[in-house]
């Protein structure tokens, strides 16, 4: 069984069954009557094209459609709480035991892939870089223009050097001349 809780051994009284019937209760009502009335967020959510059902935060959005991740400069970068707040402190803490967890969670999913995923991870970071937007949409563009390049190169055939001109040239004006030739032999035979 899954070990759930702060690991501290619940009292008799939390153990009966008046207890949990009425934490089931309180859930229920919870999900039934209060979870309604709370505002949802507004974000249409992408995996079944409807109005997302999360809880909003007060910005509106809930914590997957707006605002968990930074956008612009602090894209992806850690945000730190706000020094003039009263539980500044504590906040820090939280967030840097938060970060420290992530970062031990992601190390073990590195280990786990195979040699292909570990090189689309590795591909994702280095085109996925934290910070301002400007430097990853100018890395893109660069993707874009180089990929068409390459596409352009791999699709007409290369334009012909001064060298092949010339025997092109060439191959014509020596074609002209058989030409001419020949109808001069056919000219003597028929005479
Ligand atoms: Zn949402």
């Amino acid at each position: 069984m899954v070990k759930r809780g702060s690991g501290k051994k619940l009292t008799l009284w939390q153990q009966s069954a008046e207890f949990r019937q009425i934490g089931r209760e309180a859930i229920t009502k919870w999900n039934k009557v209060d979870r309604p009335k709370q505002p949802k967020c507004t974000a249409m959510a992408k995996s079944s094209g409807e109005k997302c059902r999360q809880l909003a935060m007060p910005n509106g959005k809930c914590r997957y459609h707006g605002g968990a991740t930074g956008s612009g400069s602090a894209w992806h970068v850690p945000q730190w709480p706000d020094r003039s707040s009263v539980d500044a402190e504590a906040k820090l803490h939280g967030k840097l035991k938060a970060l420290d967890k992530a970062a031990k969670r992601r190390a073990t999913r590195l280990a786990k892939m195979t040699p292909e995923e570990r090189k689309q991870h590795e591909l994702w970071q280095r085109t996925h870089k934290p910070g301002p937007a400007t430097a990853r949409q100018r890395a893109k563009r660069e993707r874009r223009e180089n990929a068409a390049f390459a596409a352009s190169l791999a699709q007409s055939p290369p334009p012909p050097t001064n060298e092949a001109k010339r025997l092109l040239d060439e191959i014509e004006s020596l074609e002209a001349l058989l030409e001419q030739r020949a109808s001069k032999r056919e000219e003597t035979i028929f005479d």
